[in-house]
C-alpha cells in the first residue's frame, strides 16, 4: 500500500512507510528532502512542537553549500546568511586585534562556494522545511517515537504525541537523526564511547544587546571566569553569546546573561534587552560503533558528537544525509540491493572520525589565544572529503598522473564546452556519466549520459558520477560500467535503471 500522507495520523492501520525519520533538525531535514525529490515517502517526526529556535551551529561549510545547491536551498541560504566578520579580541575594555578566523586566502577552484557561509542554525532549518514542504513532504511535529522493533521485512514504531496518545506505525527503514542524545541508537544498544573535550561548561545563547558594532566577531578570551565571545549573527540584530565558566554551571537566564556581560566586557548589563534563546553544553568527542543495525541507521549527532570549534557538526550531518539519500533511494525505488546501504557506515564513520579529531585539535588550540592556530580554511572546508576506499569506489584506470581526479574523489565544478559549468549536469537526484572520447554505452533511465569530444580535467574514457557529486568509476572499458551498475542498482548496462 503506497502511503497517502506523510502525517501519522493520517495513515491507515496497514500502511507501510518507505522511511521513518526520526527528528526534524538539520540532519533528518535534509534527508527528508532529499528522500522527497527521489519519490520515496518518509515519514518524518519531531517531539518538539516546532523546529529548533537556536543558532548554535552558524557555519556553512563550502561542500554543505554545494549540497544544498543540489537540494535547491543554496539562494535562500545566502540571501538570508552572510560572510563571517573578523575576530576582534578584547582585553578588558581595550581592543588589542583584529584579525582573521577564515583565512583569506582560502579560495578554492573548482567550487562556485569557496568561503563559509554564517547563518544561524534556526534559519537553516526553517528553509530546509519549507523546500521539504514545496517537495511535497512534511513533519509531524510533537511526535516522539518512544519505542520499536524489527523484521525481515520493517520496522515497527510506536508514536507518542505530546497528549500521551500512541500509534504504532511500520516502515521498511528507519533513520535516527536524533541528536546526541538518542533515542534510536540507545534502544540498539549502539556505544557511543568518547573523551570531555574540555571539563569546562559553556553557555551558548542569541541575545539581543544595544550598543556592540556588529563589524566584528568580539572575543575576550582572557576573561578570569572564562573565555567571553560575542558573534554578530547575520541576517539578523542577534549576537550569538558563547560563554565558558571555569568554576561553577551555566544558569540559563536574562540575569546571568548580564551578570557575564557585565563582569566579562565594558558593555553596561542593562544593554543586554533580550534573551531569545540559551543552553549549555560541556565539549564531548564520541563515535558511535556502528551506523546501522539492520533496517535502522543512525546519522548526524546521532552518530557523532564533538566540540563546536571548527563548525563541522551540522555540516558533517546533512552531508551523512546527503551520502544516505540516493542509497536509500536506489534500494527502496530501483531495486538496489540492501547490501548498498553497508556502504553509507563504511563511507562515512570514517570521515566523523577524522572531523572528531580535528574540531579536538581546533579546540585544544583555541584555549592557546594563537589565531593562527585556530584559523579556519581547507581544512575545515569539507571539500577534501573522499570515499577512495570504499566498496563503491571503482578506479579502473592505470598510469594515472599525480594531480588526475580519481575514482573516490569529489568531483570539482568545471567549465563545458558549452560554456555551462559541470555542476548544472549533476544538480538532481540523477547519475551522471560523461564519456570523454570514448563512445557511451546505451543510455539508462536514471543516468544523464553526455558526450564530449575532449573535457578538461578529464583524458578519455567514462566517467559515472553518484547523485552525490563523487566520482563512483573510471574506466576506459564500458564492460565495466554493467559491473558498477550492479552495484549501485542491481541491474545491468542495458537494462532499465
Ligand atoms: C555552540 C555550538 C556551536 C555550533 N556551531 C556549529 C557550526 O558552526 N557548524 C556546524 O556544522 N555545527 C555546529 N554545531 C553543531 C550542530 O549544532 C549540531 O551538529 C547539529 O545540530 C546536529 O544536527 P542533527 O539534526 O544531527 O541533530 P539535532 O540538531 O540535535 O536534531 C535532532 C532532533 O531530533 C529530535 N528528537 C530527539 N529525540 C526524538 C524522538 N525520540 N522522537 C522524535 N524526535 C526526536 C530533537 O528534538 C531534535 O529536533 C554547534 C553546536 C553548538 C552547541
Amino acid at each position: 500500500m503506497t502511503l497517502p500522507s506523510a502525517q501519522p495520523e493520517a495513515l491507515p492501520p496497514d500502511a507501510l512507510a518507505d522511511v521513518l525519520v526520526v527528528g526534524a533538525g538539520a540532519t533528518g531535514l535534509a534527508l527528508a528532502c532529499d528522500l522527497a525529490r527521489r519519490d520515496v515517502r518518509a515519514l518524518v517526526i519531531e517531539q518538539q512542537d516546532g523546529l529548533f529556535p537556536g543558532s548554535r551551529g552558524k557555519g556553512v561549510q563550502p561542500r554543505t553549500q554545494e549540497v544544498f545547491d543540489d537540494l535547491g536551498v543554496i539562494d535562500a541560504i545566502r540571501a538570508a546568511g552572510g560572510r563571517y566578520p573578523k575576530m576582534l579580541t578584547w582585553r578588558g575594555d581595550q581592543p588589542v586585534r583584529e584579525w582573521d578566523l577564515i583565512a583569506q586566502d582560502a579560495t578554492e577552484p573548482g567550487t562556485p562556494y569557496p568561503a563559509p557561509l554564517m547563518i544561524p542554525q534556526w534559519r537553516t532549518q526553517e528553509i530546509l522545511h519549507e523546500r521539504l514542504l514545496q517537495l511535497g513532504g512534511s513533519v509531524a511535529f510533537g511526535t516522539r517515537l518512544a519505542e520499536f522493533t524489527q523484521d525481515a521485512e520493517a520496522v515497527t514504531a510506536v508514536l507518542e504525541s505530546a497528549d500521551g496518545d500512541r500509534r504504532t506505525v511500520r516502515a521498511r527503514y528507519l533513520v535516527g537523526a536524533d541528536g546526541g542524545r538518542s533515542t534510536v541508537r540507545r534502544a540498539l544498544g549502539i556505544a557511543m564511547d568518547g573523551e570531555t573535550v574540555d571539563p569546562r561548561p559553556a553557555l551558548v545563547a542569541d541575545v539581543r544587546i544595544d550598543g556592540l558594532g556588529r563589524g566584528n566577531w568580539h572575543a575576550w578570551p582572557e576573561a578570569p571566569e572564562g573565555a567571553l565571545l560575542l558573534c554578530p549573527l547575520a541576517g539578523t540584530d542577534l549576537f550569538q553569546l558563547f560563554a565558558q565558566y571555569a568554576t561553577g554551571e551555566p544558569v540559563l537566564s536574562l540575569d546571568e546573561v548580564r551578570r557575564l556581560i557585565g563582569e566579562r566586557t565594558p558593555l553596561d548589563p542593562e544593554a543586554v534587552r533580550e534573551v531569545r534563546w540559551a543552553s549549555d553544553f560541556r565539549p564531548r568527542a564520541a563515535l558511535a560503533d556502528r551506523y546501522r543495525a539492520g533496517r535502522v541507521l543512525l546519522a548526524g549527532d546521532a552518530a557523532h558528537v564533538h566540540s563546536p570549534a571548527g563548525g563541522q557538526g551540522l555540516n558533517t550531518g546533512v552531508q551523512d544525509a546527503y551520502n544516505l539519500g540516493w542509497k536509500l533511494g536506489q534500494v527502496l525505488r530501483h531495486g538496489a540491493p540492501d547490501s548498498l546501504l553497508d556502504s553509507y557506515e563504511s563511507e562515512r564513520r570514517p570521515v566523523a572520525a577524522d572531523v572528531l579529531g580535528l574540531s579536538t585539535r581546533l579546540h585544544r588550540a583555541g584555549r592557546s589565544g594563537d589565531p593562527v592556530s585556530v584559523q579556519r580554511g581547507k581544512q575545515t572546508s569539507q571539500l577534501g572529503v573522499g570515499y577512495p576506499d570504499s566498496p563503491l569506489t571503482a578506479e579502473r584506470r592505470t598510469g594515472l598522473p599525480e594531480d588526475a581526479l580519481r575514482a573516490g574523489g569529489r568531483v570539482p565544478d568545471f567549465e563545458l564546452p558549452d560554456s555551462t559549468r559541470l555542476f548544472d549536469l549533476l544538480r538532481g537526484p540523477h547519475f551522471t556519466l560523461l564519456a570523454v572520447a570514448t563512445p557511451a554505452p546505451a543510455t539508462h533511465p536514471g543516468i544523464l549520459t553526455r558526450e564530449f569530444a575532449a573535457l578538461d580535467p578529464l583524458s578519455p574514457g567514462l566517467y559515472l558520477i553518484r547523485p552525490d557529486g563523487y566520482l563512483g568509476l573510471a574506466t576506459r572499458d564500458a564492460a565495466d560500467l554493467a559491473d558498477y551498475l550492479a552495484l549501485v542498482s542491481g541491474q545491468h548496462a542495458g537494462r532499465a535503471m
